[in-house]
Formats: structure tokens, C-alpha cells, sequence
């Protein structure tokens, strides 16, 4: 069971660095606190009767319900709980992401603070990231939301995002899912894209599957998320086959498309040229002088601009190194 991403004690030239736990379970937390409680137990106690170290860390997201008070509180006398305070609300794909910074497991589980995950169900999708998988992402098969304002667009969101993808699970958008630490590494985190990340997983060649999981109705306090999320994330949709198809290699669709273009162009001028040369015809108001002339025109313009997207998709790779959070505190018994 420990083989695959079992931790162990990190160390430098001797030097004891960090207690490196087998799990990091994340948890974005926004106005949660009357969940809190419940949830590190339930974690604690689905996870203490495996032979897993874990650690949980709860990003608190600018609440203002006393959840980052609690959460602090708590971390200094529990040993398992690391407690990241965001400096104001920065959103649920930030939270996750700072949380995937401060964690040092081998493996990566998330899963929402509400209770609407089970935690029950962490080692069984920690067991099938054993068998191989780089990803486990949860499925709410019976999933307690409204149907109208929550199943209906994720439904359409989960087959757009399946059709365009092409990586083939049911439920993007369920926080429950298991990571190999190395594949939320090095990803770059923003806007909605946090359910986009067995997109980014497969764009990076990881084994993805997904496993069917508990799914309860919130029990206190409301969901953070109207229909406008909806909009969001389509928007990210695109995003999303922006960088898959265009901003990883722009050149090859613009200069491709420019160059087609251009050639074009000089074809027809070249033929027009010899109309004119050879056959000592006139040429003034033929519809493909025009023609020849737009296409060399624009295709020249296409392919320049190819260039500044190629230009510009570095620079905005170069440029990731921006946060987009802020940490106000770390709290952990264990400082590491
Ligand atoms: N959340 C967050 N920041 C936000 C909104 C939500 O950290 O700006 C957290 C929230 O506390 C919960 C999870 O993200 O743990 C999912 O949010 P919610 O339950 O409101 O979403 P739903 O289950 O309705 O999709
Ligand atoms: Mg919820």
C-alpha cells in the first residue's frame, strides 16, 4: 500500500528539512466554520485507520465567519493541521492552488470544506491512485444540488469540456480527487481553471481515471456559487483550447494559415502576370487581381501576427511566476 507514494523524512547533506507525510489532503475553506469541526475529524479518522501519515491543510479564503480564527486555534494543538491564511478572498482555484504550495505529501487529496465530499471516501481513491494513476478524480454519481441552477449547466459544462478535451470523465467539476504530488507541481493555477485540471493533467501526459464517490447535500451555510460560475467557466473553456491548440505552438496555426494565404496570393499573381506578359491581355478590373492582391495582404498580416502570438505566448509563459495569492499566515504545530 506505502510503495507508490509513501513519504518519509527529506533530508540535505545530513540536514533534516521536512517530514515528508504520505498524504496532503487540501481544503479551500470560505465561510465555513460551522462545517470545520466535523471535517478534520472526519479526515482524521477516515485516514488514521490507514497506515498513511497525513497532514490537512485548510487554505482559509478571506472568510469572515471566524473559520480562519477557528482554523488557526486549531492548528496549534493539532498535530495533523497546517492552516494557510489568505490575505482576502482570492477564489476557490487560488485557495487550492496556495494549498498545493504549502503541501508536502506524496500525494494529493481535495476535497470541499462543506462536507459534501465524504471524507470516508479518501483511501479508496488514494488506493486506485496506488494502481498507477496519476489522477483519481471523484464522480458524484447521485449528486445533491438543484437541478435546475447546479446539475443543468454542469451537465452541459462536463460535455463541452468532455468533447473538447477529449479526456473522457463524467464530473469535471467534483473537488474530491487524489494527485501524484508531481503533477500539481508545476501546474499554473487561475481563474476557474481548478476543475480544468484533468484537462492540464492530460495535456501533461498524466493516467487519469475517475471512481464513483459519496456525494451529501450541504448541511450549514450556502453555496458560495450562483449561475454566473457558469459563464466563468465556459470562458475558461476556451482558455483551455487556447492553450491546447494556439498558445502552446501559435505559429503553426496563423503562420500555416498566413502562409496558405500568401501563396495563394502569388499564384494568382503569377498567373496574372503571365495573362498580361504573354497573352497581352488586359487585367484591370478582374474580381481575382482583387483577390490576389487581399490574399497576399492578409496573409502577410496573419503570419506577422503569428509571430507576436509566438512572441507573446513566451512572454506570458516567462511571467508565471506571479501568485495569484497572498499568504497573511501559516499556522502549524509542526513548523516544517
Ligand atoms: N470556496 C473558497 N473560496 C471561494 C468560494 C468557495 O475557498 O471563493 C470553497 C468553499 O468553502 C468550499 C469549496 O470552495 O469548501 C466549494 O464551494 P461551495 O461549496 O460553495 O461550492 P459548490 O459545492 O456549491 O459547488
Ligand atoms: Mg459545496
Amino acid at each position: 500500500m506505502r510503495s507508490g507514494f509513501s513519504g518519509g523524512i527529506a533530508q540535505e547533506n545530513g540536514t533534516i528539512l521536512a517530514i515528508v507525510p504520505d498524504v496532503s489532503v487540501v481544503v479551500p475553506v470560505r465561510d465555513e466554520v460551522e462545517s470545520l469541526p466535523l471535517l478534520l475529524e472526519a479526515i482524521a479518522s477516515s485516514l488514521a485507520g490507514s497506515e498513511l501519515s497525513y497532514e490537512i491543510i485548510c487554505v482559509d479564503d478571506g472568510s469572515t465567519d471566524g473559520s480562519a480564527e477557528f482554523l488557526k486555534a486549531q492548528a496549534q494543538i493539532r498535530n495533523d493541521l497546517k492552516a494557510v491564511i489568505l490575505r482576502r478572498n482570492y477564489g476557490q482555484t487560488a485557495a487550492m492552488a496556495a494549498g498545493f504550495n504549502y503541501a508536502l505529501g506524496k500525494a494529493i487529496v481535495t476535497l470541499d470544506a462543506d462536507l459534501q465530499n465524504d471524507p470516508a471516501d479518501i483511501p479508496m481513491l488514494l488506493a486506485k491512485l496506488e494502481e498507477g494513476y496519476d489522477l483519481v478524480s471523484g464522480w458524484r454519481q447521485k449528486r445533491q444540488d438543484g437541478a435546475v441552477n447546479r446539475l443543468l449547466p454542469s451537465k452541459i459544462a462536463n460535455w463541452l469540456i468532455r468533447r473538447t478535451t477529449s479526456v473522457y470523465i463524467h464530473d469535471y467539476g467534483c473537488s474530491l480527487k487524489a494527485y501524484r504530488a508531481e503533477l500539481v507541481a508545476d501546474m499554473n493555477l487561475y481563474g476557474e481553471l481548478h476543475r480544468f485540471l484533468p484537462a492540464l493533467a492530460y495535456i501533461e501526459g498524466a493516467r487519469i481515471t475517475e471512481m464513483p464517490v459519496r456525494h451529501h447535500a450541504r448541511r450549514f451555510g450556502r453555496s458560495k456559487y450562483g449561475l454566473s460560475r457558469t459563464f466563468r467557466v465556459l470562458m475558461d473553456l476556451l482558455t483551455i483550447l487556447f492553450m491546447k491548440k494556439f498558445l502552446t505552438r501559435p505559429m503553426h496555426v496563423f503562420g500555416l494559415l498566413g502562409l496558405s494565404s500568401m501563396v495563394a496570393g502569388t499564384v494568382i499573381g503569377i498567373y496574372l502576370t503571365f495573362v498580361k506578359l504573354a497573352l497581352h491581355e488586359d487585367i484591370g478590373n478582374r474580381p481575382l487581381l482583387i483577390l490576389a492582391v487581399l490574399l497576399l495582404v492578409t496573409g502577410v498580416q496573419l503570419f506577422c501576427f503569428g509571430l507576436l502570438a509566438e512572441l507573446l505566448m513566451r512572454t506570458y509563459h516567462e511571467s508565471q511566476g506571479r501568485p495569484i495569492y497572498r499568504v497573511r499566515e501559516v499556522i502549524a504545530k509542526n513548523v516544517n
